[in-house]
C-alpha cells in the first residue's frame, strides 16, 4: 500500500454524480491554475505521496490537499503550515473559497511544514537524497532556476547553483548535488543518508525527521524489536497524570529503542516520518534530550490520546469498548466447513500495476512482485483445491504464469478486468482504478450471491506490500474495521459510466449488522492468516499484524477503499512485506519466498474452511 487507498466516501450520501461532480471540479480547477501561469515552459506531474495526498509540479511546487469538511483554510494552514493564521497566503495560489467552490488546496512547498516539504520531494523525486556534500538530485524537466528556487529558496540563486554545478543548463537524467551551503531548510539540515553498506546486505538508509537534524533516533542497524504479546505489554504500563495531561508510564527495557518498543509497539504508528516525529515528542515530554543514550530502565511518557485503545487503561471507557467490540467479533462464526474448498470462490486484488507500480524501495516496487504471489495462489488454489479464483487484474503480457526470477519487469499493461477492461494509464486514473476493484469484486459478488451461492464461501484478498518506518520487518493484515466504513455508497458518472460493472452494480449498502458481521468473519481469516504465516516461518509485523484500520496522526484513521467499499464479507487486505527494509525487500525477489507466501494464503484459507 502507498497510502493510495484512502478514499474520502461520505456516510450515506447518495453516490450518483458524487464523483462526477468532484473530477469536474478538479479539472476546473486545473485550467484555472493553468490560465493563471501562463508562457511558463514546463510539463504539470502529479504524483501521488506515501501517505496519499498529492504532490505536483506546476511550475512551482505544491501539497495538494482535499478542501476540508470543516475549518477551511484556516484548518489547512494549521496543520500543513503550522499556524492558522498563515491562510491568506494560501490565496496567493488558490481562488478564494468565497468565490469559488475548492476541492482542493494548493500549498506551496516553502509555506508547507518540514515534515511536509519532504514528503512532497520524496514523492516527486523518488532518487533524491540528502548525502554529505548536500542535496542529490536527479534532474526531470525543470530548469536551473527552478531548482534555485526548490531547494537553495529563490530564483535569485540560479547563477550561484549554476556556478557550484559547473553547468548552464540541466538535462533530463542529470545527478547533479547542490552543495550544502546553497541549501535551504528543511534539505539543509537533514542527515545525510549512511553509504550503503556491503554488497550482500543492501539496504536503504532510513528517512529523517525533517527539521530534527541532529538528534535522529534512528540510527541503522535497528535493534530487533522485542517479541511479546499484546496483553504482556499491556501489563509493563503504569499510569499518570501531570500538568500536560494523562500518560502512559513505560520503563525501556535494555536494548530497547524508543521509535520501536514505545512509538511503533504503542501507538501504532508506521509512517518513518510520522514515528521519527512522535519520537521526539514523547522524548521531550518524558524530559529526554539525548534519544541515543536513554539508559535501561528509563521511564517514558506517552501521552495517553496517543495510545491504541488496547492500551488505555482497563476501567477507561476507550478500552472497555474495544474489549466488547472484539468479544462480539470472536462470536461471529463462519459455518461453511470444506477443507477441499469445493464451492469457495476466491477474488484476488493485486495492487497497483500500469502507471502505477506502488511503493517504491531498495529497488523493488510493488506492482510486479504482488502481482506474482497472486498467480502463486491462483495456480496453487486451481492445483491443490476445488476453489475457483477471480483476478481483478490482469498483466496481459504476462498472464497469470507466476515468473521464477529474482527481478522482475514492471507491470506495464496491468489491466483491470472490467468490462470493457481497464488500463490506468495516467496517475489521474489510478484511484479511479482503485474504485473499479472493489466494484469488479462486488459485481462478482453480487452473481454469485444472485445464482445461490452462500456468501461465507466468498473471499476477497487484495495483496500488497507497504513502505513503512526501515525498522519494521513482516507481513500484516488489514480487515474492514466497520467503525471506519458507512452504510451506503457508490461509484457512477465519468469513467463509471462507461463500464458495465459499475452501471450494473455502482452503488451499495449494508446494515450496520452486515458490516459488523463482515469485520469478524475478517478478523477469523487473519487469524488463520497469522498461524499460518508463523508455522512457515514467515515475518509476521511484531506487535499488531492484524489490524481494523490504517492508523496515522491523531485524526487521520481509516480503512483501504478496497476494503471499505467491498460488499464481500471475508475482505483482506496484505502487506506481504515492508519495502522500506533492506531484508524485507531482498526477500521480495526471492521467488521461493513468494512462493512461500502464496502456500501460506492457500494453508490459511484451508484452515478458515476446515
Ligand atoms: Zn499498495
Amino acid at each position: 500500500m502507498t497510502g493510495a487507498f484512502e478514499n474520502h466516501g461520505r456516510k450515506s450520501l447518495p453516490g450518483k454524480g458524487r464523483f462526477l461532480f468532484a473530477s469536474a471540479l478538479l479539472i476546473a480547477c486545473a485550467f484555472f491554475f493553468v490560465s493563471a501561469a501562463p508562457g511558463e515552459k514546463f510539463k504539470s506531474r502529479y504524483v501521488k505521496t506515501r501517505e496519499g495526498r498529492r504532490a505536483c509540479v506546476e511550475g512551482s511546487i505544491f501539497l495538494r490537499v482535499p478542501y476540508p469538511k470543516k475549518g477551511g483554510l484556516g484548518h489547512v494552514a494549521e496543520k500543513y503550515m503550522g499556524d492558522r493564521k498563515k491562510s491568506n497566503l494560501l490565496l496567493n495560489y488558490n481562488p478564494s473559497p468565497k468565490k469559488k467552490r475548492l476541492s482542493e488546496v494548493r500549498i506551496l512547498l516553502k509555506d508547507l511544514l518540514p515534515v511536509y516539504q519532504v514528503e512532497v520531494v520524496s514523492a516527486l523525486f523518488p532518487d533524491d537524497r540528502r548525502v554529505a556534500a548536500g542535496w542529490q538530485h536527479k534532474a526531470g524537466d525543470e530548469t536551473m532556476a527552478q531548482l534555485a528556487k526548490w531547494f537553495c529558496g529563490s530564483t535569485k540563486k540560479t547563477e550561484s547553483l549554476r556556478a557550484a554545478l559547473k553547468r548552464k543548463v540541466l538535462r533530463k537524467g542529470d545527478v547533479v548535488v547542490i552543495p550544502e551551503k546553497l541549501l535551504v531548510e528543511p534539505f539543509k539540515g537533514m542527515k545525510p543518508e549512511v553509504e550503503a553498506p556491503p554488497p550482500q546486505a543492501k539496504q536503504e538508509p532510513p528517512s529523517q525527521p525533517a527539521g530534527q537534524p541532529s538528534a535522529g533516533p534512528v540510527k541503522p542497524p535497528f535493534p530487533p524489536p522485542s517479541e511479546m504479546s499484546m496483553d504482556d505489554a499491556r501489563k509493563l504500563l503504569e499510569y499518570g497524570k501531570d500538568d500536560a495531561g494523562e500518560y502512559a508510564l513505560y520503563h525501556l527495557a535494555k536494548g530497547e529503542a524508543l521509535y520501536s518498543s514505545v512509538v511503533i509497539r504503542f501507538t501504532g504508528r508506521l509512517e518513518a516520518a510520522e514515528v521519527n516525529q512522535l519520537a521526539m515528542e514523547i522524548a521531550k515530554r518524558s524530559g529526554i534530550t539525548d534519544v541515543t543514550a536513554i539508559p535501561a530502565g528509563y521511564a517514558v511518557k506517552i501521552p495517553m490520546d496517543l495510545l491504541l485503545p488496547q492500551f488505555y487503561p482497563s476501567e477507561s471507557p476507550t478500552y472497555t469498548e474495544w474489549a466488547a467490540h472484539q468479544k462480539d467479533l470472536d462470536g461471529i462464526i463462519n459455518t461453511y466447513k470444506n477443507a477441499a474448498l469445493e464451492g469457495v470462490v476466491v477474488i484476488l486484488d493485486p495492487g497497483h500495476g500500469g502507471i502505477d507500480r506502488g511503493a517504491i524501495k531498495n529497488k523493488v516496487w510493488e506492482d510486479s512482485y504482488v502481482y506474482d504471489i497472486a498467480c502463486r495462489i491462483r495456480e496453487g488454489l486451481e492445483a491443490k483445491t476445488k476453489a475457483k479464483v477471480f483476478m481483478t487484474l490482469m498483466e496481459p503480457t504476462k498472464g497469470f504464469k507466476p515468473i521464477d526470477k529474482p527481478g522482475l519487469t514492471p507491470n506495464r499493461k496491468a489491466t483491470i478486468l472490467t468490462h470493457p477492461p481497464f488500463q490506468p494509464d495516467s496517475s489521474d486514473e489510478t484511484k479511479s482504478g482503485v474504485n473499479l476493484r472493489w466494484v469488479l469484486s462486488n459485481s462478482h459478488f453480487n452473481t454469485l450471491k444472485n445464482s445461490g451461492v452462500d456468501p461465507q464461501r466468498i473471499v476477497f484478498t487484495s495483496i500488497h506490500a507497504d513502505s513503512l518506518h526501515p525498522s519494521v520487518r513482516g507481513t500484516m493484515f488489514y480487515i474492514p474495521g466497520s467503525k471506519y466504513r458507512s452504510n451506503s455508497w457508490g461509484y457512477s458518472g465519468g469513467l463509471a459510466a462507461t463500464i458495465k460493472e459499475c452501471k450494473k452494480a455502482g452503488s451499495f449498502s449494508m446494515t450496520d449488522k452486515e458490516l459488523e458481521r463482515a469485520e469478524g468473519l475478517s478478523k477469523q481469516f487473519a487469524k488463520r492468516l497469522e498461524e499460518s504465516f508463523r508455522k512457515n516461518e514467515l515475518k509476521l509485523h511484531p506487535y499488531t499484524p492484524t489490524r481494523d484500520h490504517v492508523v496515522r496522526s491523531k485524526k487521520r484513521a481509516w480503512v483501504p477503499a478496497v476494503l471499505k467499499y467491498n460488499i464481500v464479507p471475508c475482505s483482506i487486505l496484505i502487506e506481504v512485506c515492508n519495502l522500506n527494509n533492506g531484508e524485507d525487500a531482498s526477500l521480495m525477489k526471492d521467488p521461493l519466498f513468494r512462493q512461500k507466501v502464496a502456500n501460506a494464503y492457500i494453508e490459511a484459507l484451508i484452515l478458515y474452511y476446515s
